[in-house]
C-alpha cells in the first residue's frame, strides 16, 4: 500500500486519537522530564529529529536540546532512540560521536507506518505502552504512534529557524503541520 493511501487510512482509524492529541501539546521536548517519563510508565523514548531536536535540517541539536538529553541519558531503565523520516549518516555520526545511547533507527519505512517502532518493541521487548514517540507532526510521527499501539505526545512549538536559508524548507513544513491540523477539522 503506497504512504498516502496508508496515511488515510490510518488517519480514519485513529482520528479521534489524533484530535486528542492535539488538545493536549507538549510545546518542545525538553518539557518532558524525567518524573515525566517514569509517572507514565515509559521505558523508551523515540524523538523525532526535525523541529523536535532542532530546526529542519539540521546536523546537530538545538542549544536547549543537550542538557536535557544529558540528563536524560544518565537516566536508568529509559533507553533513547531517534526516529526521523530524515535519518541522515551526519545525523547518525553527531549520535554516535556525542550520544552513543542514544539509538538512531535506520532503514524503517517512513513514517505514519509503525514499522521503526514495531522494531523496538519486537527486537526488546518493551511492551507498546512502554514506549512514548515525541514528534511534532500529527500525521507522521504521532500517527505511526497510534499505529503501533505506543503512547505518543504531539510538540506544538517546534524549533524553527525562519529567517535564514533555510527559510522556504521552514515555511514547506510549516504549511505542512497546518495540513496535518485543518485534517482534524
Ligand atoms: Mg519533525
Amino acid at each position: 500500500m503506497s504512504r498516502g493511501i496508508y496515511l488515510l487510512k490510518s488517519l480514519c482509524t485513529h482520528k479521534e486519537a489524533l484530535k486528542q492529541l492535539f488538545r493536549t501539546p507538549v510545546s518542545h521536548a525538553i518539557d518532558i522530564t524525567p518524573d515525566w517519563l517514569q509517572t507514565h510508565g515509559i521505558k523508551a523514548l523515540v524523538l523525532d529529529f526535525d523541529g523536535v531536536l532542532a530546526s529542519h535540517g539540521q546536523k546537530t541539536l538545538h542549544p536547549d536540546v543537550i542538557p536535557w538529553l544529558q540528563a536524560l541519558s544518565q537516566q536508568k531503565d529509559l533507553s533513547l532512540w531517534i526516529l526521523s523520516n530524515n535519518p541522515s549518516s551526519a545525523r547518525q555520526q553527531f549520535f554516535a560521536t556525542h550520544f552513543p545511547s542514544v539509538q538512531m533507527i535506520m532503514g524503517a519505512r517512513k513514517k505514519p507506518y509503525p514499522d521503526g517502532l514495531l522494531t523496538i518493541i519486537q527486537e526488546h521487548h518493551y511492551l507498546p505502552t512502554e514506549i512514548l514517540m515525541v514528534d511534532d507532526r500529527l500525521l507522521t510521527g504521532c500517527l505511526a504512534a497510534l499505529n503501533a499501539g505506543t503512547q505518543a505526545v504531539w510538540i506544538s512549538k517546534p524549533y524553527r529557524r525562519v529567517f535564514s536559508r533555510k527559510m522556504f524548507f521552514e515555511l514547506y513544513f510549516s504549511m505542512l503541520r497546518t495540513l496535518d491540523k485543518l485534517t482534524l477539522l
